[in-house]
């Protein structure tokens, strides 16, 4: 998601609660923990660390010993399962794990696929990070970074906006049918007449809500990853009722900010060199009837 939110805690990997055994682990190996691995992204990502902010352990234990870094979009069960066998025990996810964006586990307590995947991730020693706000915070934006590198819209950012782009008059059909092949996007929709020249984009990637696009009039073609259907799509059919020139590009969540987590594997390259890192991907989890598939 894009949009920010307080959250009830703010302190990552202070004190460091090592068991007697892990911390004989971390020492003889030289291996470094999640909470101290969480501390090096602190140091490292350029904005100064929120006291308010959903990024920290969502799952696991920080004195866990880290074998290896994944990066994913979503840490669904299936890619805690993935990340888990390619070895990688600390998933560093940019949604959360546990369904709510503020990763209150409360309503879950007695949840079985909750507990299941807990469970799951206790047993295989895993810990899972939730990497949200400082990682849009950073400048650039790390999201966007990688959406516009696997789109290849560097030289169409409006330098007064990166998340502006402008475009020479492509037909919206094509430019969305151009999107979703760069994305892979298997279930992508539109909205707007097909012919249409695209010259002003506007990204909002992850959700946009009504109230950021009320506020935003001059936005021509709108790409979000998702957005509620009773509140921005009706607007933009309005607003092209109204005999105004607009469209509306939804990718789909995932895959609105999946290249952003990418690019983040490549930054943890950068700063941890003791264990590897891997970006594993969060399938698209739509289909469509065209086009069944698992
Ligand atoms: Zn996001």
């Amino acid at each position: 998601m894009v949009f920010d939110s307080p959250t009830r805690r703010a302190v990552i990997g202070g004190a460091l609660a090592l068991s007697a055994s892990q911390f004989a682990t971390a020492q003889t190996s030289g291996t470094l923990t999640a909470d101290q691995m969480i501390d090096r992204i602190r140091q490292n990502v350029g904005v100064p660390w929120r006291e308010q902010t959903v990024d920290k352990i969502v799952l696991g234990d920080g004195a866990t010993p880290v074998k290896g870094v994944a990066t994913t979009m979503m840490a669904t069960f299936d890619v805690v399962k993935r990340c888990v066998a390619a070895g990688m025990n600390l998933i560093v996810t940019h949604e959360t794990p546990v369904y709510m964006h503020q990763d209150d586990v409360q309503p879950l307590a007695k949840n079985p696929t909750y507990l299941a995947k807990k469970e799951y991730i206790e047993r295989n020693q895993a810990v899972v990070f939730h990497f949200h706000d400082h990682w849009h915070s950073r400048r650039p934006d790390g999201i966007a970074t990688g959406m516009i590198r696997e789109l290849g819209w560097e030289k169409n950012i409006d330098p007064e906006n990166p998340r502006r782009y402008t475009f020479p008059g492509t037909p919206l059909a094509q430019f969305a049918k151009d999107m979703q092949t760069k994305l892979s996007a298997r279930t992508m929709r539109v909205v707007g007449d097909p012919k249409m020249p695209v010259n002003k984009v506007t990204a909002s990637w992850g959700y946009m809500s009504a109230v950021a696009m009320a506020a935003r009039p001059e936005i021509e073609v709108l790409v979000v990853g998702e957005t509620r259907e009773w509140e921005v799509v009706e607007y933009i059919q309005d607003c092209i009722a109204a005999g105004q020139k607009k469209a509306l590009i939804v990718v789909g969540h995932v895959l609105s900010e999946q290249a952003g987590m990418k690019y983040c594997a490549e930054w943890l390259k950068s700063i941890v060199t003791e264990v590897p890192v891997q970006f594993i991907a969060a399938p698209e989890p739509f289909w469509n009837p065209n086009n069944p598939t698992a």
